[in-house]
């Protein structure tokens, strides 16, 4: 699983609200974002928790391919 790749695609995404982009740090393994409201963070969270599970949909995927 590639947590920056995740990081920055939802640093890419903005508010539709405020048109902002939020900051995502990386703390071991899990993104910690803030950006202008709750209502764009619970987005985002949403967002990073379906990216995550993508990337380890990827990473299985790879997996089998390798054998
Ligand atoms: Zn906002």
């Amino acid at each position: 699983m590639n947590l920056h790749s995740i990081k920055l695609k939802l640093e890419q995404s903005s508010c539709p609200e405020h048109g902002k982009h939020p900051s995502v740090t990386i703390t071991g393994k899990t993104l910690n974002m803030s950006c202008c409201c709750e209502k764009f963070k619970e987005a985002l969270k949403k967002k990073s928790e379906k990216l995550i599970t993508e990337s380890i949909q990827n990473d299985i995927s790879s997996m089998f391919k390798k054998l």
